[in-house]
């Protein structure tokens, strides 16, 4: 078997990749791809210390 990201040869403590650098890499991709992680806040407006409209 072959690393899907570079063709080396796959280690098995990191199969199917040849290392953690490549896993690190596929990983990325499917972070790009468009995967949302779930709970994952999309922005922190609302946590805003500093957004006090209502004092005035
Ligand atoms: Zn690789």
């Amino acid at each position: 078997m072959k690393c899907p990201i570079c063709g080396k040869p796959t280690d098995p403590a990191f199969k199917p990749f040849c290392s953690k650098r490549c896993a690190d890499i596929d990983l990325g991709q499917w972070m790009s791809d468009g995967y949302a992680i779930p709970g994952e806040p999309a922005d922190q407006a609302d946590d805003n210390p500093y957004d006090n409209r209502n004092e005035e």
